[in-house]
């Protein structure tokens, strides 16, 4: 067979494979025609979970659409994202003391965490907000500081256009069993484990 001819059998075997392929999207597109909020938890040992929820943010608030979010961390880490976000409007609310990564007193977390999910439930009750982030909420049910049903409850009462991404390693079970998309962010390798540290603008 000549160069033209091989050209032009692998041409067509490419047309015909693209046009399978497009069959199959176009049936599962024509058949996706439910318009609702979508709740979408993150989760995994993989980094990514936040700068995903984050992203999604900066997609909402790019069409003119409204988004707010909770940290439940303690806000004393720098947050690029929390900069730029607040000077663009968006509601940011994290926690003034309490919960970081090395977490001490029971006490004051639960209360810094409580108050931070009064400002979440208020988003999550509020029909002028087209999508909540709450970031590392999954800690506050591991470690006991927010009641897992009282999550439960708000994100099944949320209005029903809007969108709840949550994100945290651990998610559990009945967090991901209600959400819409789950995503675990595997962890394949991490430049901190050969001692690079946590770098500004890349890691917060
Ligand atoms: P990011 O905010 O970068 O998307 P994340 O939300 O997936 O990360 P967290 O568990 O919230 O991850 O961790 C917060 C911080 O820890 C970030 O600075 C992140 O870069 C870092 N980190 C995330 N995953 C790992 C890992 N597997 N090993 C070490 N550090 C990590
Ligand atoms: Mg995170």
């Amino acid at each position: 067979m000549s160069q033209d001819e091989l050209k032009a059998r692998r041409d067509e075997k490419h047309a015909e494979r693209q046009q399978r392929i497009k069959k199959e999207v176009d049936e599962r597109v024509a058949k996706a025609q439910t318009e609702q909020g979508v709740f979408q938890v993150i989760t995994g040992n993989g980094k990514g979970k936040s700068t995903s929820g984050f992203g999604t943010v900066a997609r909402c608030v790019g069409h003119g659409m409204s988004a707010a979010v909770v940290q439940f961390i303690k806000g004393g880490w720098e947050c690029g994202e929390r900069n730029l976000l607040q000077k663009v409007g968006v509601p940011f609310t994290f926690m003034e003391t309490g919960f970081t990564w090395e977490t001490q007193n029971r006490d004051s977390d639960t209360a810094a965490a409580q108050e931070a999910w009064v400002v979440a439930k208020q988003y999550l009750a509020d029909e002028s907000i087209d999508l909540v982030l709450l970031d590392e909420l999954t800690y506050m049910i591991t470690y006991d500081y927010i009641e897992l049903g009282d999550v439960l409850e708000a994100i099944k009462n949320r209005p029903k256009m809007q969108s709840v991404i949550l994100t945290g390693r651990g998610a559990h079970r009945e967090l991901t069993e209600l959400a819409d998309t789950v995503s675990e962010v595997r962890n394949v390798k991490h430049a901190f484990d050969s001692g690079v540290k946590a770098q500004k603008g890349f890691d917060f």
